[in-house]
């Protein structure tokens, strides 16, 4: 018997950024993503189904996540191909990790012409912070969205679908009407950090877009 699917929209999510950012452990926090998901042995992928419950429905993105491979390189076009939306993943305790976000956002458009992407910046959560909030730019000349989150902590992991979700359906009115489930096992911020990494934001969300060149 076939089973009625459990939401009205899916959407195939790549999910990018050099090995060791986060990628993983990002995208195994969602609890029933993990419990769900699927190995693609012609691709070598995870595919994990993150569901999140909308205003506007219930919304799957069928999250790729590689087995390692980009730490030997590019991915091969299957990875990318009839992607619909993106996230590309810097880790901020690593300067040569946001160096090399160009490079994943050609790869994606080499294959996926105008899909919605986020930058996002992992492992806030560490006191070693190399690329400061100041120094992120990227997607102001690309008109992606920004967001710093913590994969150990669950910050901000939301913010990312939310806003790819708003893109997609068109509706800069959508937001959850329910929490996802998440990993309960986090890294504590202390009220400094947060304090911090809230005007963080305000200074990116203040930042003016500097003119787009094409280097
Ligand atoms: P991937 O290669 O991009 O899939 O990265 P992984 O998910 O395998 O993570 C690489 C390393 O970074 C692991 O040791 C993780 O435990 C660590 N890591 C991932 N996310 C965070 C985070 O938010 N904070 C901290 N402190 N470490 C993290
Ligand atoms: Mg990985």
């Amino acid at each position: 018997m076939q089973q009625a699917p459990h939401y009205d929209a899916m959407f195939k999510l790549i999910l990018v950024g050099d090995g060791g950012t986060g990628k993983t452990t990002f995208v195994k926090r969602h609890m029933t993503g993990e419990f769900e998901k699927r190995y693609v042995a012609t691709v070598g992928v995870e595919v994990h189904p993150l569901t999140f419950h909308t205003n506007c429905g219930t919304i799957c993105f069928n999250c790729w996540d590689t087995a390692g491979q980009e730490k030997f390189g590019g991915l091969r076009d299957g990875y990318y191909i009839e992607g619909q939306c993106a996230i590309i993943m810097f880790d901020v305790t690593s300067r040569n990790t946001y160096k090399n976000v160009p490079n994943w956002y050609r790869d994606i458009t080499r294959v996926c012409d105008k899909i919605p992407i986020v930058l996002v910046g992992n492992k806030v959560d560490c006191a070693d912070r190399q690329v400061k909030a100041k120094m992120i730019n990227f997607h102001h000349k690309k008109g992606l969205q920004y967001y710093d989150v913590s994969a150990k902590s669950n910050y901000n992991f939301e913010k990312p679908f939310v806003w790819l979700a708003k893109s997609l359906a068109r509706s800069p009115d959508l937001q959850l009407v329910e929490a996802p489930v998440l990993d309960a096992n986090v890294v504590q911020l202390t009220a400094e950090q947060q304090n911090r990494l809230m005007q963080d934001q305000q200074e990116i969300e203040n930042a003016a877009p500097l003119p787009a060149d094409d280097d």
